[in-house]
């Protein structure tokens, strides 16, 4: 169905379309001619058609009216340009394959109407017919503006169909002029890294990642990668050196490490060592994961009460639900610990409703789209843009 902002645009499309066409004619000091108003009698025919909902007919009458005056391209790219967004790329096709038909197109234009189509075929999930129109335009001398357009739409492709190294290739020439391309291609490599630790051939690996860090400093998910390798190998503490650099990353990423950071310091065995970088990253950024860490590593050498007593003062200090919750469960225990039954109704209750708060909550949000999820992804599912997805910290967060 055409709503009415459909059609108000279009209105506009069409009226430049025939502006044109006067401007055209008018520019030549022609009178208006029986092709000015044949143009125009075309396009009003197709109107009405869209105003009876007959998109089909008045696709036809606007095609044929392309013959009149070339001038309109622009106004049937538009008109494609509404379908596709409209989800009707099927007709978007019919108008940009009818346009490639016409011989006259000047080259620029042609180029133009090409990556429409490519847009088209993405839009409808017939990826390998645009990876081929994109290749074939990219194999001729485009201009820049469309070679740098179709090269970011083929590396869309590539990426949605997981061809990590061709994307990266594709891209090789673009990272040079563009910065923001160094943050998805060190992805690509991690990607690529995380085929090859599947595959065991770690050394590949690691060449991978050490190239991925080269293209992006802050590239978090490398140094993790890297960390599991040395781990992987039984290098504890040279993990535990490689996670030390995530802070200066990405601050945010703290809660993310802070697992393998534990595995790390218990597989040294040097939980005291453990007791020493979590105050350090205490100092940073005084997250609930952090705190949490730390009252349990209270909790397990000095008992419960001296747990409630250090987590009480952080929290007072960074208060957060997830900690609030946390020191409901160390006063539970206290309390069982010290036989006293049945346990205290309040603390139930308490515990009833920061269970109720956090209940859903989820872990993770991209910083871009905010886009909300419980498992961290390195490539966004709603925005598609890569590493902006990070824990949520502070009052409800890890
Ligand atoms: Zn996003």
């Amino acid at each position: 169905m055409f709503d009415v902002v459909l059609l108000s645009v279009l209105l506009a499309a069409i009226a430049i379309g025939f502006g044109l066409g006067v401007r055209y004619t008018s520019r030549r000091l022609r009178p208006p001619s029986s092709r000015t108003i044949g143009l125009s009698k075309e396009y009003f025919v197709g109107l009405n058609y869209l105003l009876n909902e007959q998109p089909d007919e008045a696709i036809n009458t606007f095609i044929n009216a392309l013959d009149v005056n070339s001038d309109t391209v622009e106004t049937h790219i538009a008109l494609g340009k509404l379908f596709r967004a409209r989800g009707e790329a099927d007709k978007a096709v019919r108008i940009h394959q009818n346009l490639l038909a016409r011989p006259a197109l000047s080259t620029i234009t042609n180029e133009h109407v090409q990556l429409e189509l490519a847009r088209d075929f993405m839009a409808l999930g017939v990826h390998d017919r645009a990876q081929r129109l994109l290749r074939a335009l990219l194999d001729k001398s485009l201009s820049d503006l469309y070679r740098q357009e179709a090269k970011r739409l083929l590396i869309d492709l590539l990426e949605r169909e997981k061809e990590w190294q061709e994307a990266f290739d594709v891209a090789q020439s673009l990272i040079k002029q563009q910065p923001g391309m160094r943050r998805p291609a060190a992805h690509w490599l991690c990607e690529l890294a995380q085929e090859e630790i599947q595959q065991a051939s770690r050394a590949l690996a690691r060449k991978h990642l050490k190239k991925a860090l080269q293209l992006d400093e802050r590239c978090v998910r490398a140094t993790l990668l890297l960390a599991e390798l040395e781990m992987d190998n039984g290098h504890y503490t040279r993990a535990i050196e490689r996670l030390s650099h995530i802070p200066q990353q990405d601050i945010a990423h703290i809660p993310t490490m802070l697992p393998a950071l534990q595995h790390a310091y218990e597989r040294n065995n040097d939980i005291q060592g453990f007791e020493t970088h979590l105050y350090r990253l205490l100092g940073q950024a005084p997250y609930t994961s952090i705190i949490i860490a730390l009252g349990e590593l209270v909790h397990q050498r000095d008992g419960v009460d001296s747990a409630i007593e250090r987590t009480g003062e952080w929290l007072r200090e960074a208060p957060s639900l997830g900690g609030l919750d946390y020191l409901i469960d160390l006063y539970h225990e206290s309390q069982r610990l010290s036989g006293k039954t049945p346990p205290d109704t309040r603390l139930l209750l308490l515990k009833h409703h920061t269970d109720a708060l956090l209940e859903g909550k989820p872990r993770h949000r991209c910083r871009r789209c905010g886009f909300a999820s419980d498992n961290l992804a390195w490539q966004c599912p709603s925005c598609r843009r890569w590493g902006t997805i990070k824990p949520i910290t502070g009052v409800d967060g890890e």
